[in-house]
């Protein structure tokens, strides 16, 4: 990986950030410039759909624009996960309300009275009168009878339009499925292989399979963080240790509204938010955000309050998925996105948590510099934090607080540079000369200045690990004024 030299001249930017999935409509270099330029921060790409060909090729486009824009945009790999779905149905095929429909194991291609579903297992672990919902719960079918090893009855609850490679949730039954499938295993070497900053993992149910991906990815030397999914009740039972073992949540609402009642996925997602912030682990919320943007240039006033909700509630990032990947407006969604989340952020107070480092952290120390940096900051009405990190931590705690100001990152190490990108009000800066504190802070605002992010007179924050060239954890706080 390449040390990128970044620009932020002529961007005007949020604090929370915006995630694109990319796909058809999206994937050229051209359209991810556009949609850059309207203020995309974080690409996603989602091994549900694709080719590694056509992955690929996102991920270089956006690795040139890098360089051509100087931006650091992020680039995010969503494993599929243990996802159960319909294989492929005849064009047009429409299943009828109160119309018998055969679920099997045995592929074919599917139509009004049959579908395949990809598990061989499913005959095995359903039950007579369970649930299940298909697109994302547009087509809700109910189990009648068992036929055999391969195959069961159902009943069409309500019916509707059935295209292939659908979701099939069962929400009341337990699959015994892995947490990573072959696919995710080949998919995941594919996104190391290719320095992806963030893994996305699917359908996530505990700790342990956030534990076990990140032991994949060390033995892979890779550097990717992973973001767990939270879409499964499992997961809501065991989210103290999910936020504990990742490095980043996502809300994935789409498969959470399905899994669980539709009426808690709002104060669940505010709960999500709140404990995340407690941990200082980003969170991202996801799912329908502009959904009529799909196929109209302008969102609803619903979804213009789910943005502003989102960003209300603290949320790092939001991100669009069908809307930038197959939709007919995708740089319109960016755009709404973006003027949604200023407008929102001007006119909201969604700043300093306060919530206190705890004295019983091993990291006490330096949390209590990053805490009384964003502190001062307040007090002082700063312009700035600027701080140096290796690791990143010092970026991902100070944003947890939420400060009011700017948060300048200044690192050597070339793979947290569009990792941070993800995160929360962070700008990042390559800087790798550590000869003296005071030379560094003469350089870090003197780099601010030339990019017009400071300017003479403002008041900034420092934190740093003293002495400079230990990088050692931080345990040092300065104000200084730009002179
Ligand atoms: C979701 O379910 O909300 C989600 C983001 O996951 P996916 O797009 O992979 O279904």
């Amino acid at each position: 990986m390449e040390t990128q030299k970044i620009s932020y001249k002529d961007i005007s930017y949020n604090k929370t950030k915006i995630i694109g999935t990319i796909g058809p409509v999206s994937s050229s270099k051209d359209m991810l410039r556009k949609m850059i330029a309207a203020g995309l921060d974080v690409v996603r790409i989602n091994f549900s759909h694709g080719t590694h060909e056509q992955h690929l090729e996102v991920a270089n486009n956006v690795k040139e624009l890098n360089k051509e824009l100087q931006r650091s945009i992020s680039i995010l790999g969503d494993l599929q996960g243990p996802k159960l779905r319909i294989g492929k149905v005849a064009e047009g095929t429409v299943l009828e309300d109160n119309s018998e429909l055969i679920v099997t194991t045995e592929e074919c291609i599917g139509n009004a009275s049959k579908i395949y579903v990809n598990y061989p297992e499913l005959p095995t672990d359903i039950h007579i009168g369970d649930s299940v919902l298909i697109d994302d719960g547009n087509i809700h079918i109910t189990v009648t009878e068992k036929i055999d090893k391969k195959s069961f009855k159902t009943v069409v609850k309500y019916g509707g339009k059935l295209s292939s490679n659908k979701g099939f949730n069962l929400p009341n039954t337990d699959i015994s499925l892995p947490s990573l499938t072959e696919k995710d295993i080949i998919d995941l070497e594919f996104a190391v292989a290719n320095n992806f900053d963030w893994i996305g993992l699917s359908f996530v149910r505990s700790g342990e399979d956030v534990s076990d991906l990140k032991q994949r990815i060390a033995k892979l030397n890779g550097t990717g963080r992973v973001i767990a999914k939270i879409e499964k009740p499992q997961a809501i039972t065991h989210i103290k240790s999910i936020v504990k073992q990742s490095d980043a949540i996502m809300v994935a609402r789409g498969d959470l509204g399905v899994e669980m009642p539709l009426e808690q996925v709002p104060m669940l997602q505010k709960k999500i938010v709140d404990r995340c912030l407690n941990f200082s682990k980003p969170v991202i919320i996801a799912t329908q955000m502009m959904e009529s943007m799909i196929s109209s240039p302008r969102p609803t006033r619903a979804e213009a309050s789910d943005v502003a909700n989102a960003v209300m509630d603290g949320a790092d990032a939001v991100m669009l998925s069908a809307e930038s990947s197959v939709g007919k407006y995708p740089i319109e969604a960016v755009q709404a996105v973006q003027r949604i989340v200023k407008s929102t952020e001007d006119g909201w107070d969604i700043y300093f948590k306060g919530k206190k480092p705890s004295k019983s952290s091993p990291t006490f120390l330096s949390d209590q510099i990053c805490y009384s940096a964003v502190q001062i900051s307040e007090q002082i009405s700063a312009k700035a934090i600027i701080s140096l990190t290796q690791s990143g931590y010092t970026a991902f705690k100070i944003a947890s607080y939420r400060p009011k100001c700017d948060v300048f990152i200044f690192t050597s190490n070339k793979y947290i540079f569009r990792l941070l990108n993800l995160v929360w009000n962070v700008r990042v800066f390559y800087y790798d000369k550590m000869e003296s504190t005071d030379q560094t802070v003469k350089d870090v605002l003197d780099i601010l200045k030339s990019h017009d992010m400071v300017k003479v007179g403002d008041l900034v924050v420092h934190t740093a690990s003293m002495p400079i060239m230990s990088k050692s954890r931080t345990n040092a706080l300065k104000i200084s004024r730009v002179d």
